[in-house]
């Protein structure tokens, strides 16, 4: 029901299905171009194939995104574009290439290095005039879809989100085809991740109708899809349904931002060495069954419409899931210990995201969350 009036913007051209990278040429408007991967797109052609399709002349490559990337692998790439007077920037990969693109497209544009701007820098962002393609290679992040990019500082080992309003993309071509060549591990775990991204959407307390509706869509799908993905790498079917849901999950989070799933993922990662998709879904089950006390009648009619009796059955049907996809449910799989907590829930309450899930958080709650699943 539409009860508090909300805002919905996303300005970014959507253009989805097998094979539209081929279709780039009449997308792109400039004439050097620089095309962001991490090692693996650029050793499999997969970047050169995208280069020859927008049919542009000049055209350099930074392949040395790293998961999880680092301002001073921002730094290098931004000394690249600024040398070639790069017009036109592709990120082409996961959540981490596509969030490196989108502060060198502003960088351009902008003087000084990604310090003087994240973090402790307080300079403001001018708008940025670089076009900006954003093109995923797994099924996760929608990063294509959201102004947001996350960076992580390896000074001060500080992982944190950055969000401008020139980070939308000005086009997220989405083309399944590319994620055939995922692992069954990385399907998984970022597969999970669009999950935590539909349902932190819906309990979000900046939630609206329309982010509910994307995010139901979404949840259903990777239910149908994900278990497939990850058994049949080639699997037509489950991995469009896959890249489907993931940019609808960013489309959703886009308008509300995650909450606490994400807020804890940040230290899982940078302290414990997990991926991103897998510091996310860890925790997920043990927030579902938090996050129903402070959204029981919102959640009990998203598990209605998904055809579950109880908030029990969601979450155990979520973590039969993760069972049967091979990730882990237990922080212990993380070598996470109970002396560990403190600093985990201390680092994760420092992150604004943390406030935005439903219910009573705080450190004490959070403290018991996390220990029920060590
Ligand atoms: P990733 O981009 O780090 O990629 C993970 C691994 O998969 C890498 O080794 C990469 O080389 C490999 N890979 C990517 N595509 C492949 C393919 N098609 N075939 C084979 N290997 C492939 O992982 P991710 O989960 O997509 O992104 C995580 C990053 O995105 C994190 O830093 C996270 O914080 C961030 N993130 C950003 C947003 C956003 O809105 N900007 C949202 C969620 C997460």
């Amino acid at each position: 029901m539409v009860n508090k009036g909300f805002n919905y913007f996303m300005p970014t051209k959507l253009v989805f299905g097998d094979g539209v990278i081929y279709g780039l040429d009449e997308l792109v408007h400039g004439k050097s171009l620089l095309i962001i991967s991490g090692p693996f797109l650029y050793n499999n052609g997969t970047a050169q194939k995208v280069a020859e399709a927008t049919k542009i002349g000049s055209v350099a490559f930074f392949h040395e995104i790293e998961p999880n990337p680092s301002c001073q692998t921002v730094d290098q790439a931004v000394m690249i574009a600024r040398e070639n007077k790069v017009d036109v920037v592709i990120g082409l990969g996961g959540g981490s290439a596509m969030d490196v693109s989108k502060m060198v497209s502003c960088l351009i544009d902008n003087e000084g290095s990604i310090f003087d701007y994240y973090s402790t820098g307080n300079r403001t962002l001018l708008p940025r005039k670089t076009q900006l393609i954003c093109i995923p290679t797994t099924s996760g992040t929608g990063s294509e879809v959201t102004n947001i990019g996350v960076y992580t500082n390896n000074e001060t080992h500080i992982k944190m989100p950055f969000a401008s309003e020139f980070f939308w993309p000005d086009i997220a071509l989405i083309d399944p085809h590319l994620t055939y060549t995922l692992p069954p591990h990385i399907t998984a775990s970022t597969g999970m991740d669009a999950f935590c991204h539909a349902i932190e959407a819906y309990w979000s307390v900046n939630s609206n109708p329309i982010s509910d509706a994307l995010s139901i869509e979404v949840i259903k799908n990777i239910f149908e899809n994900i278990e497939m993905a990850v058994k049949e790498p080639n699997n037509v079917e489950a991995r469009s349904k896959m890249s489907y849901a993931s940019v609808i999950a960013g489309i959703s989070f886009s308008q509300t931002k995650t909450t606490g799933i994400h807020a804890v993922s940040f230290p899982l990662t940078v302290d414990f060495g997990a991926s991103h998709g897998l510091a996310c879904s860890i925790t997920l089950p043990a927030f579902i069954r938090f996050a129903y006390a402070g959204r029981k009648a919102k959640m009990d009619y998203l598990f209605s419409v998904l055809g579950f009796d109880s908030m029990d059955a969601f979450a155990n049907r979520v973590e039969t899931l993760m069972v049967d996809i091979n990730l882990p449910t237990r922080l212990s799989a993380l070598n996470v210990k109970e002396s560990d907590l403190d600093h985990i829930v201390e680092v994760s309450m420092k992150a604004p995201l943390i406030h935005f899930t439903p219910g009573t958080m705080n450190e004490e709650v959070l403290y018991s969350l996390l220990k029920s699943i060590l």
